[in-house]
């Protein structure tokens, strides 16, 4: 039987209180520390539990011969203990050595202290730890600005950015993800500091920019932090400040972009195309007679744009993949007749044409109101066109298509190029409504089409 998340969630309550008890009954101190304590404060449900404890790595393994480990962390003092299917992370008290290059700590160091291991956290509010026994340890006010809805950095902000950049990063996206405001000190530090996000490795910069994305106050951080942005997506810089110049916007381009972002459902793909779909804008200027201005052929720049961004950024092949596609047809208007849905369908796929709704939706939120009405009664009338030719099962892609290389085969024709131009030739009728699905019908076109090709 599957058991729900609920459970899942007891289960890990259940595993992380065995876990301290098991540390505590050997003699150790153990606390779960950090984003658990925060999110639990906040009554939201944790991530994952991270455990730190003044048993040093070969200790914590010894505590648990009977459970399955995971030692690939173990250099850097971390053991994962898997405990009812769960795994949690138990780590000696750490300091973090000198850092070189902004990056990683040169060396770890483990700590008798538990306050040096909450020292080098970067966030009070990520800087908690709490057992039964003990109570909640904060040394640095994190409760207090978890009361204030305040990011602040531990210590001073700008010696902690300095060690390691990624905090610049980590700060906006902690202030989306929970939605609150940068302590003062900490976003001076931010603003002065963000160069220093050239140092890390796209990859790292990614997670967090995605995470930070989805946030609730994602929207926010894009108007209040645009240059600490524009350190790793320079060619996101045109867009602050730039005039659109036509009645359908009512925004400068960057603030249009970042309603859109927040206008639409805070999934990775999604808030991704709405944060790159107008980055073409600025280099597609063109401006009538009228004085009115054009963005012809934006969509094409801005999904080209897109992609070079996604590659460098490493993100997933398919998650770049998909988002440039959407970039590209987010201005589409698709006519909504079941004939251009299906010919959208062969192009896009199913999922892209779904969420062309909700991307176009977004980006109609953060437009002004001229022609408005047309503008969402076009969408509607797309998305219900579409829902029918779903409904329907049409058919709108080879697999769909009553006749397949096989039977043409079986026909007697000859595998290779050909068959693959019939077979295409066939499902563009299908497509159109100029031929019927039916295998038949089909074959006899099909002998058509040959003698045509021949
Ligand atoms: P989430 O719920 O999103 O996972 P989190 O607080 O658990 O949030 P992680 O990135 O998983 O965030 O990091 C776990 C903890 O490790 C943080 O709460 C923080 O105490 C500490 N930490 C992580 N990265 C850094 C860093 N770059 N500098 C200092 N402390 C860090
Ligand atoms: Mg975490």
């Amino acid at each position: 039987m599957s058991r729900g998340l609920g459970d899942v969630y007891k289960r890990q309550a259940a595993g992380r209180e065995k876990i301290l008890d098991t540390l505590g009954r050997n003699g150790f101190e153990a606390y779960i520390v950090g984003g658990c304590v925060r999110d639990s404060l906040l009554g939201s449900k944790p991530n994952d539990w991270d455990i730190t404890t003044n048993a040093l790595p070969e200790q914590i393994a010894a505590c648990f011969p009977e459970h399955t480990l995971v030692l690939n962390g173990i250099r850097h003092g971390t053991v994962g203990i898997v405990e009812d299917g769960v795994l949690f992370e138990a780590t000696t008290y750490r300091v973090d050595g000198t850092y070189s290059d902004n990056r990683r700590p040169d060396s770890v160091a483990f700590t008798p202290r538990l306050e040096e291991d909450l020292c080098r956290r970067d966030f009070t509010v990520n800087a908690m730890a709490y057992n039964e026994r003990d109570g909640l340890i904060d040394c640095f006010g994190g409760r207090s600005d978890l009361n204030k809805r305040l990011i602040r950095c531990v210590g001073e902000p700008e010696k902690r950015f300095e060690e390691d950049a990624l905090r610049i990063l980590r700060a906006l996206r902690f202030a989306s993800k929970l939605d609150f405001a940068i302590e003062k000190k900490t976003a001076n530090a931010v603003l002065k500091e963000k160069d220093r996000l050239l140092n890390i490795a796209n990859e790292r910069i990614a997670k967090e920019l995605l995470s930070l994305l989805c946030g609730q106050g994602a929207g926010r951080v894009l108007r209040e932090f645009p240059q600490v942005f524009f350190v790793f997506l320079p060619e996101l810089a045109p867009m602050l400040h730039f005039d659109q110049n036509t009645p359908y916007h009512n925004l400068p381009l960057w603030e249009h972009t970042a309603k859109s972002v927040e206008s639409i459902a805070p999934q990775r793909d999604l808030r991704l195309v709405m944060l790159l779909h107008d980055i073409g804008k600025p280099l597609c200027k063109t401006t009538d007679g009228q004085g009115v201005s054009h963005y012809r052929g934006h969509p094409q720049k801005s999904a080209e744009m897109a992609q070079g961004i996604l590659t460098r950024l490493r993100l997933p092949t398919s998650l770049a993949e998909e988002a440039v596609q959407l970039v590209l047809y987010h201005d589409y208007r698709c006519e909504p007749s079941a004939r251009a849905v299906r010919r959208l369908l062969s192009r896009v796929g199913e999922q892209a044409a779904k969420k062309l709704v909700q991307v176009r939706m977004a980006d109609a939120d953060a437009q002004s109101s001229y022609r408005r009405e047309e503008k969402l009664r076009l969408i509607a009338d797309y998305e219900s066109m579409l829902s029918e030719v779903l409904a329907r099962g049409d058919c709108f892609s080879l697999k769909d298509l009553e006749l397949n290389g096989k039977d043409l085969l079986t026909a007697g024709y000859p595998a290779g190029k050909e068959m693959g131009r019939v077979l295409a030739m066939l499902l563009g009728e299908v497509i159109d409504g100029r031929l019927e699905n039916k295998k038949a019908l089909l074959l006899a076109r099909a002998k058509e089409l040959y003698v045509d090709i021949v």
